[in-house]
């Protein structure tokens, strides 16, 4: 056998022990075989029915929610892939703390057949980026492992250094929507290339849409011609979705 055929068989035999050894393992419900399977795809929640027009929250009666009217969001749409409960809270959450990023792939192949059906027109998409520090933490944006490869399965550039985060925000988490609002106000900041562009900007979860609507907010002044939101997941309030 020539030494490169017999160094080949060995690298590909290395690499077989390895996923033996290290089978992938689930995001949704930890069991081996693929790192998002079939039943966790069949147990993602949709957002169903009548969706406010701007930001994407189901309602009834209106086409678009109360909040959007009373102080209308600056992206042009946001929408969700899931709502935010498991099998993808679970995922996003090991994608996030406990640096599954191989799940962001295995995600982005199930999202974009959702973003095609959207039909947006876009020219690239932009992770909401981390703070310097807590990107210096982490070691990764978790927003772009996802990003990255929605990106390549749409055909669209993928543009991580267009919108930056200018101040750490703290956690939107316990807030209600007026100090999210102040909590991100003039968070972001864009570079030149944005100008001209239909901006997809994307987020792992989004409660009021705050923060992609802030970064909307900056990518217009900076030019941009159309910016787009989408999340992983939308966290739904349980009490009265017309009051969120
Ligand atoms: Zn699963
Ligand atoms: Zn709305």
């Amino acid at each position: 056998m020539p030494y490169n055929t017999l160094a080949y068989s060995l690298y590909k035999s290395i690499w077989a022990g390895l996923d033996l050894v290290f089978p992938p393992v689930c995001g949704g419900c930890e069991k081996i075989g693929s790192r998002w399977c079939e039943e966790c795809q069949q147990r993602v929640q949709v957002l169903r029915g009548t969706l406010c027009e701007v930001c994407g929250l189901p309602l009834e009666g209106a086409n678009i929610c109360n909040s959007c009217l009373a102080d209308k969001p600056h992206f042009r749409a946001l929408r969700a892939w899931a709502v935010y409960d498991d099998p993808v809270k679970k995922a996003l959450h090991k994608l996030k703390y406990r640096r599954d990023i191989a799940l962001g792939d295995a995600l982005a192949k199930y999202m974009a057949p959702f973003v095609r059906g959207l039909d947006w027109h876009i020219d690239m998409i932009i992770p909401i980026p981390l703070g310097r520090q807590r990107y210096k933490d982490r070691g990764y944006n978790q927003v772009g492992m996802i990003a990255r490869p929605l990106s390549l399965a749409l055909g669209v550039r993928f543009a991580p250094k267009i919108l930056i985060r200018r101040k750490e925000t703290r956690t939107q988490v316990g807030l209600t929507r007026q100090e999210r609002l102040e909590n991100v106000r003039e968070a972001f900041e864009v570079g030149t290339e944005a100008r001209g562009k239909s901006i997809l900007v994307l987020d792992d979860v989004s409660t009021t849409g705050a923060t992609l609507s802030s970064s909307a907010k900056a990518l217009y002044s900076s030019g941009a011609k159309d910016v787009f939101a989408l999340t992983v997941a939308r966290a739904l309030p349980h009490h009265d979705l017309r009051q969120v």
